[in-house]
């Protein structure tokens, strides 16, 4: 009876998500990748790893712009919840203390890099498949030592997540789009840091999928419920991710689905910030695996600051935030001065003309043209940039 309440309640709440937490692109399970069978003595003869971290602040309005202070404090955060220090391990259900596992990882802050972009929400930002928060020319900054570091973009993104961290060994993720993304709000435990995500749950949650971690129900809550699982063994199978648990109480153990009950307090589901509380030691052997298998740089680096070259400025091209276009034509017009557009159908005739357009991101209203194939044509002083505009309504 209490199962059949506790699948009713969470099949009622499951499509009023108002928060959503994590954005990680999750690789099937088809694709899961070997580990290696015999650990290489580089890193059984050092249980304690030290994983050096650069965090990169691209930010657009002013409350983006974190205070160092606000940084600090997420570092403290990650340096209690992988050593199992954090206060909320107190509370772990019985059942699961002896799961309860000591990562032996800790973190240091080798650099800050601060940015302002030129136009809002980059973090979820492509142009012609590079993301745009990593790399200088596209109105980012370019990850450092990708290899070595563990590069953090906080910035802020349109798609409503707080954040989103790439697995290892994802062959659609380059080098140097690799690490975690974090909104400004849901990143530290002070200034701008917003309830119910200020507890800084989101990057460790996110740097557990940088290791290789899974969420505790699998692939996606579309797959048939118990279908899928996580890969590590002493993380029972779940069907729930327990992201409705974002306002008023944690859920309570014990909660049931897929026959056991549910370790809904782990760093890799999604309640609230304040409703998380441990990894697994089935999760500590899976992590320190792929940092071995795949990010053995990690290893190797040190916590010496990183000194930050002063890169002499790439200019950021005008470009399209969205192509094809279906409700309105969006510019970038990353310099302050004015720019003229025109546009041209595919017979070359001239259908709009705007000689003095500014702002970012700068719109046009696409109900102007029918659907087809188009030229905009973008001059700043003496620099012409022609793109191809699709108009598909
Ligand atoms: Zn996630």
């Amino acid at each position: 009876m209490q199962r059949w309440l506790f699948l009713l309640f969470m099949a009622l709440s499951l499509p009023s998500f108002s928060q959503q937490r994590c954005a990680s692109r999750q690789p099937a399970n088809g694709l899961e990748p070997a580990t290696p069978a015999n650990p290489s003595p580089a890193i059984e003869s050092r249980s304690l790893i030290t994983i050096p971290l650069v965090v990169h602040i691209v930010w657009y309005g002013p409350e983006e712009n974190l205070t160092d202070e606000q940084i600090q404090s997420q570092l403290e955060v990650l340096n209690e919840d992988f050593r199992a220090l954090n206060s909320e391990i107190a509370s772990v259900p019985g059942p699961f203390a002896g799961d309860v596992a000591d990562m032996e990882i800790e973190f240091c802050l080798v650099a800050v890099t601060r940015t302002q972009a030129s136009f809002p929400n980059i973090a979820d930002l492509y142009s012609g498949g590079r993301r745009r928060v990593c790399h200088n020319g596209l109105g980012g900054h370019d990850a450092i030592d990708p290899g070595h570091y563990l590069n953090a973009w906080v910035s802020a993104r349109n798609d409503g997540a707080c954040g989103e961290g790439t697995f290892p060994d994802d062959p659609l993720v380059p080098a140097d789009e690799q690490g975690i993304f974090i909104r400004p709000d849901c990143f530290g435990t002070v200034g701008t840091a917003a309830a119910p995500f200020n507890l800084g749950r989101t990057t460790t949650h996110e740097i557990g999928h940088y290791l290789n971690l899974k969420h505790l129900w699998g692939e996606g809550l579309e797959d048939p419920l118990c279908q899928s699982d996580d890969m590590v063994e002493d993380t029972e199978e779940q069907a729930y991710s327990y992201s409705e648990f974002t306002s008023g109480s944690c859920p309570v153990h014990p909660s049931f689905s897929c026959g056991t009950a549910d370790m809904f307090m782990n760093f890799m589901n999604l309640p609230a910030d304040r409703c998380m509380s441990m990894f697994t030691n089935g999760q500590k052997e899976r992590a320190r695996d792929a940092i071995q298998a795949f990010r053995p740089g990690l290893l190797e680096s040190s916590c010496l600051p990183v000194a930050l070259e002063t890169a002499p400025e790439e200019e950021e091209e005008p470009s399209l935030l969205y192509n094809p276009v279906s409700s309105e034509i969006a510019l970038l017009l990353p310099q302050k001065d004015k720019y003229e557009i025109a546009i041209f159908d595919a017979a070359g005739r001239l259908v709009f003309r705007n000689p003095n357009a500014s702002g970012t991101p700068h719109s046009i209203t696409s109900s102007l043209f029918i659907n087809g194939i188009y030229y905009i044509k973008i001059r700043n002083g003496r620099k012409i940039h022609v793109k191809k505009l699709i108009i598909a309504r």
